[in-house]
């Protein structure tokens, strides 16, 4: 089986080269994102392999199918970049990893609070010039705030663990209540009522019509002043203008964000020699109060293994033609 695997790093191909040991498929890597003009460099193929910024919509579908591809495997849990509807039309499956570590999202979604909160990153650049000033550096205890968690699946419920830990009041909201949680004594409320008490609001539900600029004006404006908001779970659940503009009159206090609206245009390069164009980032990077990740909460070893061997376990599935389990549908 021939599979074209698109957005390929060095490390998705070392991981991949050593776990097709065992399957022995055909892979052909491509550094370039799989997009409607792309997607003729599928021709001759099987199945293509993507990532969370290849786009995989209507018109890459069309040049997918008449190119005979039968299966779309998606190397990560969202799949809000596949046009799930046309591909049923074009009768090509489409597989993902559904959980591959969910601690590695959660965990790294607390480094990046610890980080903005108690600003260890300006420390040790200021350290290393020798600047052993304290100016600036204030946090505040962890213990007794309340911190809103929206989306209480896998990532979320491996995040309140952690969050436990620390003496943190957690409230949050889902459309599904999780029983584990409301045994761990998580208080579930409505999102006004979740925005209105948390001290820091982290973001882990999926990217759907429904949860698009979640992060709006109106919802910025029933929180409180200098909240921290987290997002670790996909770029446009924030709507970024309006988070610039609470970032400017000081409502938002503290933004830590390891997705972003476009960032397929930025994340996983390197453009330290190139002149970015994106005015969004740009002035968010500005900010002294704003943490930007390039998509890297998922970025584990353990991850790495997980998602290379499901990955490689949906391909062997579909090649014997038994069922999917991890079928998008
Ligand atoms: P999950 O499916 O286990 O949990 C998602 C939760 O969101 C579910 O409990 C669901 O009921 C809830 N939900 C759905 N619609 C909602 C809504 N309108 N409002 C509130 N809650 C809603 O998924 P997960 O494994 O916990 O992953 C969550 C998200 O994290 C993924 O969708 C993905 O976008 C993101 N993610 C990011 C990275 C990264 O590296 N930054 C890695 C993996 C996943």
């Amino acid at each position: 089986m021939k599979i074209a695997v698109f957005s390929t790093k060095s490390y998705d191909r070392e991981y991949f080269d050593k776990y097709n040991r065992d399957y022995n498929f055909k892979f052909s890597y491509f550094e370039t994102s799989l997009n409607t003009d792309t997607a003729r460099l599928t021709d001759g193929f099987d199945a293509v392999c993507v990532f969370v910024n290849d786009n995989v919509n209507k018109s890459t579908l069309k040049v997918l199918s008449n190119n005979g591809i039968g299966l779309i495997a998606l190397r990560c849990a969202g799949f809000n970049n596949v046009d799930i509807e046309s591909s049923k039309k074009y009768n090509i499956s489409v597989v993902r990893v559904p959980s591959y570590s969910p601690e590695a999202v959660a965990e790294h979604t607390f480094a990046l609070i610890l980080t903005l909160n108690r600003k260890t990153h300006k420390a040790y650049n200021r350290v290393r010039e020798g600047n052993f000033s304290l100016k600036n550096l204030i946090g505040f205890n962890l213990k007794n705030k309340t911190i809103g968690i929206i989306g209480t699946g896998q990532i979320g419920q491996s995040f309140c663990n952690i969050v436990k830990g620390f003496g943190i009041r957690i409230v949050a909201f889902d459309i599904y209540k999780n029983k584990n949680l409301l045994d761990l004594g998580v208080e579930y409320f409505d999102l006004s009522e979740v925005f209105k008490q948390a001290d820091i609001i982290s973001l882990h539900c999926p990217l759907n019509e429904h949860t698009k600029h979640l992060i709006n004006k109106t919802s910025i404006s029933k929180m409180k002043e200098g909240v921290m908001i987290i997002n670790t779970s996909r770029g446009g659940l924030i709507n970024t203008a309006d988070v610039i503009d609470g970032l400017i009159n000081k409502k938002i206090g503290y933004l830590g964000i390891d997705v972003y609206e476009q960032e397929e245009n930025l994340f996983f390069n390197d453009l330290s020699e190139r002149i970015i164009q994106d005015e969004f980032i740009l002035r968010l990077m500005s900010f002294p109060n704003v943490l930007i990740t390039s998509h890297q909460a998922f970025f584990t070893k353990e991850a790495m293994t997980e998602i290379t061997t499901t990955t490689l376990d949906n391909i062997k599935a579909f090649k014997e033609n038994r069922k999917l389990v991890n079928e998008v549908k």
